[in-house]
């Protein structure tokens, strides 16, 4: 099994091969912390019981460590994914009043638009002038006095731009909190939770299976939903009942779970973060010698996590996909937003596997000559 193939895809996503072969091996007879059998597997088992609470306390404490967030952020694991957050977010924190959101590719334009049924949303920035190739500098953000919060997408999983720093909105002159959406780079590097009032992130790019949203929220934030926001979509509901006032996604929680115990393992975070500043640097370097392939995104904004590229001649894409599935290397072929071809290089990807495709790009750019 360590031959399988490299899996570029933007999400669901490649998983750590322990984490896969852990959870086959408990998936009808899962075993707690002291190897007592419990005669089921997590799918069957009752989400108030003794072992499903422990692993989901378990859960909780390796991805407040791993992640080091503070005692006063709740930690919510819910259902919907990203895109059901750009509703649960304006439903909770709006109020109906105005928010400030910035642009910087399809993930926010999406966010933009949904809370626009909930709330009077205000564009304070957009990269759209270059393609979102580029990032809006924040000293030059619009930000409003009133806006109830202000919405970021810290990295853009379609067009590839993240961000490196979070912005200091105290010191751009507002009191709004800051709301990130780190779906597609959540763990792959610290967070500074001073910046951050509220932080969500569908599961499925680097921490497990679709299906388990997670939601780190400011406890002074919680209780202003509007009226009509759903019980179970209320951050107070979830949190006042620990996640557990529906019957959260039971099995994605604990494969995400096996995820944090796997990252522990690999060093945490800060050694993921190197990994994936050597993994990103390879690659980028590469696509950057060649006069056959291009990425268009500024140097300073790039994304660890993905990298979309483009080869001078389109006509030879079928053919570059298609050698790339035959040398191990999977999933590559960009959004048809963007077009071109998209590297996703999440933490389960080893350096390794960045070589392989280091090695295929160099290998298909010569057949061409
Ligand atoms: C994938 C993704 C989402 C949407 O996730 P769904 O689970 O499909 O709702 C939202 N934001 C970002 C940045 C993403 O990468």
């Amino acid at each position: 099994m360590s031959t399988r193939p490299y899996n570029f895809s933007a999400g669901p996503a490649a998983m750590p091969l322990e984490v896969l072969q852990q959870a086959a091996a408990e998936m009808t007879d899962w075993h707690d912390a002291q190897g007592r059998s419990s005669g089921m597997g997590v799918m069957e088992m009752s989400h108030r019981g003794k072992e499903f609470i422990a692993i989901y306390e378990q859960a909780e404490a390796d991805l407040r460590e791993l992640l080091a967030i503070p005692a006063h952020f709740k930690v919510l694991f819910m259902q919907g994914g990203g895109i059901a957050e750009n509703a649960i977010v304006p439903l909770n924190l709006s109020r109906g009043e105005h928010i400030d959101v910035v642009v910087t590719g399809s993930w926010s334009e999406k966010s933009f638009k949904e809370a626009a049924k909930f709330c009077t949303p205000h564009l304070a920035a957009s990269g759209a002038d270059s393609h979102f190739t580029t990032l809006p500098d924040p000293a030059h953000w619009k930000l409003s006095h009133e806006a109830r919060y202000v919405h970021v997408c810290t990295n853009e999983t379609i067009h590839g731009v993240e961000f490196h720093h979070l912005p200091d909105l105290q010191a751009l002159g507002s009191n709004a909190p800051l709301v990130i959406d780190f779906s597609s780079h959540v763990l792959s590097r610290a967070v500074d939770w001073s910046k951050v009032g509220l932080a969500f992130g569908g599961a499925q790019k680097n921490i497990g299976p679709a299906g388990v949203t997670l939601v780190v929220v400011r406890e002074d934030l919680l209780g202003h939903a509007l009226k009509v926001c759903p019980s179970a979509f209320n951050y107070k509901t979830v949190a006042d009942n620990g996640s557990m006032y529906n019957t959260p996604p039971t099995y994605s929680i604990y494969v995400a779970g096996l995820t944090f115990q796997w990252l522990k393992r690999q060093g945490g975070v800060a050694a993921m973060e190197q990994r994936n500043i050597a993994k990103a640097q390879l690659l980028y370097d590469f696509l950057d010698s060649s006069s056959f392939y291009s990425n268009h995104v500024a140097a300073d904004c790039r994304s660890r996590m993905n990298v979309p590229f483009f080869l001078a001649d389109a006509s030879r894409n079928d053919a570059f996909l298609s050698g790339a599935k035959a040398a191990g290397l999977l999933q590559l072929k960009g959004h048809k937003s963007v077009g071109g071809m998209r590297a996703s290089i999440y933490n389960a990807m080893p350096i390794e596997g960045i070589q392989a495709l280091v090695d295929y790009l160099r290998a298909f750019e010569q057949t061409q000559a």
